[in-house]
């Protein structure tokens, strides 16, 4: 068996109404859901996800990604919401209970970050670190590089390539057919595979309900046309978002909202009754990359 995790930031479950960039758009599935309908998740079974944490305030980003990434409720721990990049007692957390280590010491391989990395991170390395960063070096692995994305074997966190294109790397556009080819075959290659995308936070703090429509709208395809090319009979596809933003423009926080955390594909029903919180992903998916019923099948 083997399973991708693919994280969206900033994507809650929000409430019909003009502010809700997913109120009337098309080719939305199966991003676009809202409270109280039934979702169309294309054969996904939706968990509403709590990312409050029990604790009061608007979830965000460093403590919601650690609680992701390690099973453990950051939020609880610290008292308090940590935004941005995680500080210190994020990063022990991290350090100790990272995903990608405990899968390592399970024994399961190969284990890989598909995001592609560019020179500047290497070169000069950030004094912040994003959770993921801290999750991925706690386990020892190798991040995937911009000649990985060249070579087909990576994709960028704007998985359209269009940032690179911007910062100046001699790259092409790639579409969300492309980009789903890559990661699908990332994905076939691999036991665990992350990949995560953060313009659905960016464009919910900037309140832009047209690229928000065009960035959902994008988003979505490269969702549904790797589901297409995901072999799903011996993987699980996990879905899932750190907290609420984009899915309400009129306000440039974080929101309240339960975020939708959608299973697709092997172990599907059994992964998805496990899941309450963001405290849930990571034993879940431990649970089902390990067990000895499903480690053969
Ligand atoms: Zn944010």
């Amino acid at each position: 068996m083997s399973l991708l995790l693919f994280f969206i930031d900033g994507l809650g479950i929000g409430s019909r109404g003009t502010s809700n960039p997913f109120d009337g758009l098309e080719d939305a599935a199966p991003l676009a859901v809202f409270k109280n309908e039934p979702p169309a998740t294309l054969d996904g079974v939706m968990v509403s996800t709590d990312a409050c944490l029990g604790i009061e305030g608007r979830p965000q980003s460093a403590s919601g990604q650690t609680t992701i990434l390690t099973g453990v409720n950051a939020p609880s721990l610290l008292g308090y919401h940590k935004q941005g990049f995680p500080n210190k007692a994020l990063l022990e957390i991290i350090r100790e209970h990272s995903l990608f280590l405990q899968l390592k010491q399970a024994g399961v391989a190969p284990i890989t970050f598909a995001n592609a990395y560019t020179k500047r991170f290497f070169e000069d390395r950030p004094r912040w670190v994003s959770a993921t960063t801290a999750a991925v070096e706690a386990a020892g692995l190798p991040f995937r590089t911009i000649d990985d994305l060249r070579n087909g074997r990576a994709v960028f966190q704007d998985f359209t390539n269009r940032m690179l294109i911007e910062r100046g790397e001699d790259i092409p556009l790639r579409t969300s057919t492309e980009a789903a080819e890559v990661l699908a075959a990332v994905v076939s290659e691999s036991r665990f595979t992350l990949f995560e995308y953060f313009i659905t936070d960016k464009v919910g703090h900037a309140q832009d309900m047209e690229a928000a429509r065009a960035v959902l709208q994008d988003l979505a395809r490269l969702v549904r046309e790797l589901l297409a090319r995901v072999d799903l009979t011996r993987t699980s596809v996990i879905l899932t978002s750190d907290h609420g933003n984009i899915e309400d423009l009129s306000s440039r926080n974080h929101t309240l909202n339960e975020v939708p955390t959608i299973v697709w594909g092997a172990n599907r029903d059994s992964i998805a009754s496990r899941i309450k919180s963001l405290a849930d992903i990571t034993p879940a998916i431990v649970e089902s990359l390990t067990e000895k019923a499903t480690a053969s099948g």
